[in-house]
């Protein structure tokens, strides 16, 4: 109740929850309780949770940000809803976030932007704003994200919480509406390392609902932590910290690798040669994927549909124009364009071998280092309406950060100091399955 009371009041200025299910949360609140009493509750029984407005939640609206399903509710659960239900978590309600996941200021919500708790007329990130920005405000414990590009570790950057995107295929895609599929991963958003253990190892393991799911038990992520860092190799990627790097995040990032040495772990500069290839082979593979995905918002079955269509043409025509954000059009118009004939084989395949090559990269790199660490974005959050004007100068927020989708590699963004009242991330990059070691190094060093 004093989470529900929180969020009523603060959420006029927050604007970081689309949907507040007070009465679900009320009935949920009181299992919880039921659970307690007979001894049987764990440790996340009873906390007060916000899902980021892209899983379905049977029964209470799950809008993606979008016109397009202002009115959709659910017929069912996704998996990491369900599953964090079933450890007693209390839903307060459906978080803000960028139209479809596509955005990293959360500007291009049809329910207007979030602002940064840190400075009004700010941007919190994106596109998992909202479930960042009530994180840190306090409105709930902890929030769920999703992480296509860096969704879940920039705007933990930039509102100064904890977040990790797994392995792919470590959480369930199943019920979590899909942005680009290949790219797509789900993940807690919270305060502390400590807490984002817990809530993963309630989210992860195998799904028989989603194909992509990998055949691989939950793991108890938070007796991983504590273990020494004595003996642990964190690589710095020399190209992480050259042009265009802010100074004062800059800064802080050395001052916490310096912290992690004292520690006990040993720093070791490396290359990641194909990382300036990030960038433009992510926006070639989302848009593709996501004009596929997209598809299916058509206006007949569910959705947004136009007043009076004049035939089935004029039907799907007006209700995906009007149904769609400007952002959104932009994405499906890049995207069907790469995967048309003819350019398929110049873009979208082209992509797919820029993409093997960051692997690569990777791969070599973790030979001779256990995790890699940079700074989680170039610079602290910047002000409302300071991109929007210029896609370009937007999508360059994601430079360090889509690299690990590219690669299906687990990454997280933790708290590192402060540029003024803005907050800065450290950027932690492991190998496939290594999401213990990364909360561990988050943990010492938190
Ligand atoms: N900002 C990136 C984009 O706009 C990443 C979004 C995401 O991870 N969902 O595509």
């Amino acid at each position: 109740r004093l989470h529900l009371d929180r969020c009523q009041q603060l959420d006029s200025r927050l604007n970081a929850i689309i949907t507040l299910s007070a009465e679900t949360a009320l009935a949920q609140a009181e299992a919880a309780d039921a659970r307690r009493a007979a001894g049987q509750a764990g440790p996340l029984t009873g906390i007060p949770l916000l899902h980021k407005d892209i899983f379905c939640t049977q029964g209470v609206r799950t809008s993606c940000g979008s016109r397009m399903l202002d009115n959709f509710v659910a017929p069912y659960d996704a998996t990491v809803v369900r599953r964090l239900q079933d450890a007693g978590m209390v839903m307060l309600g459906k978080t803000n976030m960028d139209e479809f996941a596509m955005g990293s200021s959360n500007e291009t919500s049809y329910y207007g932007p979030v602002t940064n708790p840190w400075r009004a007329q700010t941007v919190p990130g994106g596109s998992s704003g909202g479930s960042a920005a009530a994180v840190a405000a306090r409105l709930a414990a902890a929030a769920t994200g999703t992480d296509t590009g860096g969704s879940i570790r920039q705007p933990a950057a930039l509102c100064g919480i904890t977040g990790i995107k797994p392995t792919y295929g470590r959480v369930s895609r199943y019920g979590m509406i899909a942005f680009a599929s290949s790219l797509d991963q789900a993940g807690p958003m919270t305060r502390t390392a400590e807490d984002a253990a817990l809530l993963l190892s309630a989210m992860s393991g195998f799904d028989p609902l989603d194909s992509t799911s990998i055949e691989r038990d939950s793991e108890d992520y938070s007796a991983q932590l504590g273990d020494s860092l004595e003996g642990l190799t964190l690589g710095l990627p020399k190209e992480f910290f050259g042009a265009g790097l802010h100074p004062d995040v800059a800064a802080a990032i050395e001052t916490a690798a310096a912290e992690l040495e004292k520690l006990g772990a040993r720093l070791k500069e490396i290359t990641l040669p194909n990382s300036s290839l990030g960038i433009p082979a992510y926006y070639v593979v989302a848009p593709a994927e996501a004009s596929s995905n997209l598809a299916r918002f058509d206006g007949v079955r569910y959705g947004y549909r136009c007043a009076d269509p004049a035939d089935l043409q004029d039907l799907y025509c007006r209700s995906r124009s009007e149904g769609f954000g400007r952002e959104v059009k932009r994405r499906i118009m890049i995207g069907t364009y790469a995967l048309s004939s003819g350019y398929y084989d110049a873009y979208y395949l082209k992509a797919q071998q820029v993409r093997r090559l960051i692997r690569d990269d990777f791969q070599r790199a973790f030979e001779a280092v256990d995790v890699i660490l940079g700074p989680t974005t170039p610079a602290p959050a910047f002000g409302l309406n300071e991109k929007t004007a210029d896609p370009v100068s937007m999508y360059l927020n994601d430079i360090y950060t889509v690299t690990a989708n590219l690669a299906g590699l687990p990454a997280m963004s933790l708290p590192a100091g402060f540029s003024g009242e803005l907050p800065i991330g450290m950027h932690l990059i492991g190998n496939y399955f290594s999401e213990g070691r990364l909360l561990n190094v988050a943990h010492r060093y938190q």
